[in-house]
């Protein structure tokens, strides 16, 4: 099942010793309902173990861990009569992440729910976005 943090909300939903709505339950991942949703039928996917963030999760938990979002993401959908779903998922507070257990939120959306998504605005210049894509690129070889 992996590594456990006992001071972790979300260990303790996996152990069961803190209930929650329970959507699906894999070997390695758990899908509940976020206690507080963007909109009804927001979900939580996570692995069971205790991974901080998207970058500490195994590879071999990725097949798994799609697939249910993506079973999970279509039952949302279907169930909530949405029109689209985002997926989401903060690393570290500053991101945003409030719980370090990492997780991904199912979120259904619909055309009149009001919510926008952040601003963005383009490279002021060809250079630096070529610059910032070759520096990335480098530490991938
Ligand atoms: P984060 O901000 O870390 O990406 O998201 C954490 C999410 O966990 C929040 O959306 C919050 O509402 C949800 N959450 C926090 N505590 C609980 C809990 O005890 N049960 C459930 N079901 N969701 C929780
Ligand atoms: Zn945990």
């Amino acid at each position: 099942m992996g590594p456990k943090d006992s001071d972790c909300i979300f260990c303790k939903i996996v152990e069961g010793d803190i209930p929650c709505a329970k959507v699906c339950e894999s070997e390695t991942c758990l899908a509940f309902l976020d206690i507080a949703p963007v909109n009804a039928g927001h979900v939580l996917v996570l692995p069971k173990g205790h991974y901080p963030t998207l970058m500490d999760i195994p590879k071999e938990l990725g097949g798994d861990l799609v697939e249910t979002l993506s079973r999970v993401g279509k039952a949302v959908m279907e169930v909530t009569g949405a029109e689209g779903l985002n997926l989401i998922q903060n690393n570290f507070e500053v991101a945003g992440q409030l719980v370090h257990h990492a997780h991904f939120h199912l979120i259904p959306r619909f055309s009149d729910d009001g919510l926008m998504l952040w601003p963005q605005t383009p490279y002021e210049n060809q250079d630096e976005m070529s610059r910032i894509a070759a520096d990335i690129a480098k530490l991938l070889k």
